[in-house]
């Protein structure tokens, strides 16, 4: 437990380095700690160590995790970062401050009306399949302007672009596509970087790097 809150200290320096060396304000970073597949104990010591933006991939998991921390920190930010099945999104509604993976038309249509029922209404992103690659999710990126544009006109705040490049090769040409699509669209927020390249990110302009396994250690 004590290597978790060791590994935010490494990891919100390497942040700090990596924006300073790109000219950047290191508070312009936000740190989206992923915490899928951390149980109490970690996300306990997250938020001691005054964590409040947290990453999950699974509505469900999510659902038995975090309600009753929300209740006890509001200043928590709850970001799903994982592919969002139509028949979960009221739940994501009811749970999520952010969705970052809308990435298709349908599930837009099926958040709007979950929206409508649920009565609230999260922030989303769209997530752009920035390789396209045909096992990733995520949009086109010859469609994405015309899913920012659907996704806006249903009624969404669309702070940003989310994606995960390819496993394989550089990142930043990737990193670089993904915030031509942001800057020609109107948008502030770039979702991207991970464990493995979020200094990268950062010189590629990142304003949200989703970090887990620097931090909470390799996932089992
Ligand atoms: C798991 C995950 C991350 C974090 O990956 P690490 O390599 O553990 O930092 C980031 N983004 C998404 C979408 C993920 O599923």
């Amino acid at each position: 437990m004590t290597d978790i809150a060791d590994n935010f200290a490494r990891v919100r320096r390497r942040i700090a380095d990596a924006a300073t060396e790109a000219g950047r304000r290191p508070e312009d970073v936000a740190l989206v700690a992923v915490s899928k597949t951390v149980e109490a104990p970690g996300l306990e010591v997250a938020l001691a160590e005054g964590q409040r933006i947290f990453g999950e991939n699974r509505v469900q998991e999510a659902e038995g995790k975090w309600p009753a921390l929300k209740a006890r920190h509001p200043d928590l930010q709850l970001r799903l970062i994982g592919p969002l099945q139509t028949n979960k999104a009221k739940d994501a509604v009811r749970l999520f401050d952010v969705i970052e993976t809308v990435d298709r038309s349908r599930l837009v249509d099926a958040l709007a009306r979950a929206c409508e029922q649920v009565g609230r209404r999260p922030r989303v992103l769209i997530q752009v399949n920035i390789g396209r690659e045909p096992q990733k999710a995520g949009a086109d990126p010859d469609d994405a302007d015309h899913l920012i544009d659907a996704t806006r006109l249903a009624g969404f705040v669309v702070d940003g672009v989310m994606c995960i490049p390819p496993a394989e090769g550089d990142p930043a040409p990737h990193f670089d596509l993904l915030g031509e699509i942001a800057r020609r669209n109107g948008l502030a927020q770039l979702s991207m970087g991970m464990s493995g390249d979020f200094e990268t990110a950062i010189r590629h302009g990142s304003t949200h790097v989703r970090v887990g396994s620097a931090i909470f250690g390799a996932r089992g």
